[in-house]
Order: structure tokens, then C-alpha cells, then sequence
């Protein structure tokens, strides 16, 4: 009886792997500027037996017949939730085709009669430093959003919950994201709401000063639009020149005793080339043999960020063990490669990193610790709310029209800046990133303690920090739930109370 049922399952698992390395692939090549733009329907058009019904009753009853706790039950976990989240986006990708068509053709009318494209005005709101302005711009890029882009986003959004409750797994939405995500979402949504309360005096404390110093404003006036424009703010670029990004990276990987292009298989592609986006981004078209990692140097502190982000990423995937089954190295809990890329991207939080790897002065750098532990803040904050909001959108106890009010109420009584009610259904990480980037925030703190215990405050340069990277983290794919991997190697639970120590340290 087992065997013809778990040959079948492989068939999932060859089609799965076959579809998300043609995906990969398409993503790299569009964004990297080698095709005009991504052909994705024919994709999944080739490959819509991967995702079919049979594929989802296979999972399905993988997941029922097998003991919770047993490793047929969390492979089953996987399957079911990555087919529920492909068939949900085969579905919905007419309407995600039309926001992108509508994002790239926007034009934002102006008070003086000039237009502002819609997707340059993020970037015009951060660089304004004159605050009428600024709030101005932002006002008509509200009106624009909420008369046109909100209402398909509600349209997307409310399709999605019917399309998860639909497939019957548990009684509501949130249910199945608990029961397929192996996370408590609204026992996260409880933690968040105490890490509000735990740094509200912090938080009371260092908002003016900053505003004041940033901008020249006062907490009583600041909206949105003034928070893009502080965290911003290019201060401290000049320690981060573009010809030093890479080459210190990779000095810094080769010194903890790791290869930084995991001998070869992460690919930097590095060149200028037109149409290639401007951030770095990491696109694993094989897993481990074939990693992407792609860079178009600028310099300054968002870019140095940036590439250590996706160099955690890449160095993830590029090292996983070849031998796991399919779902531990492309499906899974993203909370561990998001841990990993914070992991690295907090190195920009590190007074040794810093001091070894960049060019920030000696009596800069107690000054742009304190604004790395000011901006760490804000942004905790506003996905501590973020998450209480999306809670509330997915729970579906308060009604769509009464949302924008709750959104504006959230936002602005976390972080002190006034949102706008327009970006109610545009201001969501659909399917509950952001409890995956919460999660990865308390990962990397704890994983950050634990590699200081075994190796020093340096062990970024230690060159037994890296082979145990590797081997204990990077290896394992995405079999663990970030949880699990918390326990095994840190002997802890996740929580913010790392975080919150960390950010005192900055702060003071
Ligand atoms: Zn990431």
C-alpha cells in the first residue's frame, strides 16, 4: 500500500523542484536586467501539474494520516501550505498583473500641475527636505492611491482569505496559517503588543531628539512621509563607499573560515547592465549548485545593508545539504533564511564589525550606533503593529470599510508618525510575512548571543565561526521551525527580550 502512495509523493517533489527553479530562474533574468520582464504565466502554465488537484489530495492526506510530530507530518506541512500559497497565486495573478501594470503607468497629479510617476514618489518623499513639501507630495500620492490602487488590493486581499478558507483545512484563516505555518499568530500578535508597551517610555525618549536633529521637526507634526525621509537621512554614506562593499564582505566571510561564495556556487553578478533593479537581490535557481547573487554597487549605508542581507540568503542556500528531500531546501519556515539575513545585515549594528570593515571615523561611530539603535526601533515597532493590524484584516472581525480607521489608529499610536488611511490594503505583507520577519528578528538575536558564547565578540572573524555556521545552521535547509532551530541552539525560546536588550545597548 506505502509504496505506490509515497512514489506518488515524489512526483510531487520532482514537479515542485522543476516549476521553482523555472520561476528562479525568470525572476533572475528579469530583474537582473537580462529580459525585459517576467514571462511568469507560461510557467506556470508548463507546469500546472505540479500544483494541481492530485498534487494537493497527495499532501493532504500526508498531512492527515500521519502523527503530529512525526517527520511525514511535517513534510506534509510544507507540501499542503506551498501548493495552497501556488494555487492561490496562479489564481490571483490576473489581478497582481493589473496593480503592477497600474504601479509602472501612475502619474501623481501635483499642486503646481506637474505630474510625479507613482513608483519614483517614495524616493522623491525621502530626498525632500522641506517638510510642506514633502507631506504635500505624499497627500497626492494618498488621494491617487486610495481612488485607484486601494480598491484592487482590497479586491486581492479579500480573494486570497476565500481562496485559503476555502480549501477547508481549518475553520478560519488565521487557524490555517497556525496549522500549516507551525507558528501562533496571535500569540505572536500578544508578544508584539507587550514589545510595545515594554519600550513606549524608550521610544517617548529618543523620538524628538532625533526629529529634531533629522528634520527639524516636532513628534506633534510628524507623518509618514517625515519617517521615510529621517531614516534616510545620509549622514554617515561616506563610511560606506561603493569600490570597498564587496571586497570587505567577502574579506569578512573568508576570516570566519566560510567561503563567501560557497566555492563557487553563489554567483556575483556584479556588472552595470540597463535594466538590472537597483537593490541587491539573491535568486537561488538551484538548490544548493546555482545561487544568484546580484549587486549594482551605489554605496552608502542602505547598500552595504542590503547585500548583507542577501549575501546571508545566499550563503544559506548555497550550502544546504544536497541530500535533503525537496521541501527542507525550498519550502519550509522563512523565518530561518530571513534570520540568516538578518544575522548578516546586523553586522551594521556591530562596533567590532564596523570598526574592522568600513570606513565610519572613530567619533562617528558612537554617533551612528545610536542612530542604527533609533532606526532598529522604529522599524520593530512598525512591524509590531503592522502584525496587530494584519491580524485584525485576516480575522475578519472587523469590516472592510472600518479597517483604514483601525490601521491609522495602530500605525501612528506605535511609532508617533501619522499614516495615512489610504495605505490601509497597500501597507500588508500578504500571508503574514511579517510575522516571518519578526520571527527572523528574535532568530538572529538569539543565534548573535549564542555564536559570542562560543566564539567571542569577534566571531565574525573567528575561523571556527564559519564551518559551524555551515555545518549547524546553513546545512539544514528549512527543515526546522525557527522555534525548533532557537531551542537546539540556543537553549531558548524565541521572544523579544534579546532584541530589546540590544537596542538599550545602542541606545545608550
Ligand atoms: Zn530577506
Amino acid at each position: 500500500m506505502a509504496a505506490p502512495e509515497s512514489a506518488a509523493l515524489d512526483t510531487v517533489r520532482t514537479r515542485g523542484e522543476a516549476f521553482l527553479r523555472d520561476v528562479s530562474r525568470e525572476y533572475y533574468s528579469s530583474h537582473a536586467g537580462l529580459k525585459p520582464a517576467a514571462e511568469l504565466q507560461p510557467i506556470y502554465e508548463k507546469h500546472r501539474e505540479a500544483y494541481g488537484d492530485e498534487s494537493l489530495e497527495l499532501a493532504m492526506n500526508l498531512l492527515k494520516s500521519s502523527t503530529p510530530g512525526s517527520e511525514e507530518h511535517r513534510s506534509g506541512r510544507m507540501l499542503v501550505e506551498w501548493l495552497l500559497e501556488s494555487r492561490a497565486g496562479r489564481e490571483l495573478a490576473p489581478l497582481e498583473e493589473r496593480e503592477i501594470a497600474w504601479e509602472g503607468a501612475a502619474m501623481i497629479p501635483l499642486a503646481d500641475g506637474g505630474l510625479e510617476p507613482y513608483r519614483r514618489a517614495s524616493i522623491t518623499i525621502a530626498n525632500t527636505r522641506d517638510a510642506r513639501e514633502r507631506r504635500a507630495l505624499d497627500d497626492a500620492r494618498a488621494r491617487l492611491v486610495a481612488a485607484e490602487l486601494a480598491p484592487m488590493r482590497q479586491e486581492r486581499l479579500s480573494r486570497e482569505k476565500e481562496i485559503i478558507e476555502r480549501a477547508g483545512i481549518a475553520p478560519s484563516y488565521l487557524d490555517t496559517f497556525d496549522a500549516l505555518a507551525g507558528i501562533s499568530i496571535r500569540g505572536l500578535r500578544d508578544d508584539c503588543k507587550q514589545f510595545l508597551r515594554d519600550t513606549q517610555s524608550m521610544w517617548d525618549d529618543v523620538l524628538p531628539e532625533f526629529l529634531k536633529h533629522g528634520l527639524g521637526i516636532t513628534p506633534a507634526e510628524a507623518t509618514r512621509a517625515d519617517a521615510v525621509a529621517l531614516m534616510r537621512v545620509p549622514e554617515f554614506d561616506s563610511g560606506f563607499p561603493s569600490e570597498a562593499m564587496e571586497r570587505e564582505v567577502r574579506r569578512q566571510v573568508t576570516e570566519m573560515g566560510a567561503s563567501p561564495d560557497a566555492n563557487g556556487r553563489v554567483r556575483y553578478d556584479t556588472g552595470e547592465r540597463e535594466g538590472k533593479r537597483a537593490r541587491a537581490f539573491c535568486a537561488p535557481v538551484t538548490i544548493p549548485d546555482e545561487v544568484y547573487l546580484v549587486i549594482r554597487p551605489h554605496g552608502g549605508q542602505n547598500d552595504w545593508q542590503t547585500l548583507l542581507h542577501e549575501l546571508g540568503h545566499a550563503l544559506h542556500f548555497a550550502n544546504i545539504d544536497t541530500q535533503l528531500p525537496f521541501e527542507h531546501r525550498w519550502l519550509g519556515d522563512n523565518s530561518i533564511t530571513e534570520g540568516y539575513a538578518m544575522l548578516f545585515d546586523h553586522r551594521m549594528k556591530d562596533r567590532g564589525w564596523l570598526s574592522r570593515y568600513t570606513e565610519l571615523s572613530k567619533t562617528d561611530l558612537p554617533r551612528y550606533l545610536r542612530s542604527a539603535g533609533f532606526e532598529e526601533l522604529q522599524f520593530l515597532r512598525r512591524y509590531c503593529a503592522k502584525l496587530i493590524y494584519e491580524v485584525e484584516l485576516y480575522g475578519g472581525n472587523v469590516s472592510w470599510s472600518a479597517l483604514p480607521d483601525l490601521y491609522v489608529e495602530t500605525l501612528t499610536g506605535a511609532t508617533g508618525f501619522k499614516y495615512q488611511r489610504s495605505d490601509a490594503f497597500v501597507d500588508v505583507d500578504p500571508r503574514f510575512y511579517s510575522a516571518r520577519y519578526l520571527r527572523a528578528w528574535q532568530l538572529q538575536s538569539l543565534l548573535a548571543e549564542t555564536l559570542v558564547d562560543r566564539f567571542n565578540d569577534d566571531w565574525w572573524r573567528n575561523p571556527h565561526a564559519g564551518p559551524w555556521i555551515v555545518q549547524e545552521l546553513f546545512a539544514r535547509g528549512q527543515r526546522e521551525l525557527a522555534e525548533e532551530q532557537a531551542q537546539r541552539v540556543a537553549k531558548k525560546s524565541l521572544s523579544f527580550a534579546p532584541l530589546v536588550k540590544a537596542i538599550e545597548g545602542l541606545l545608550t
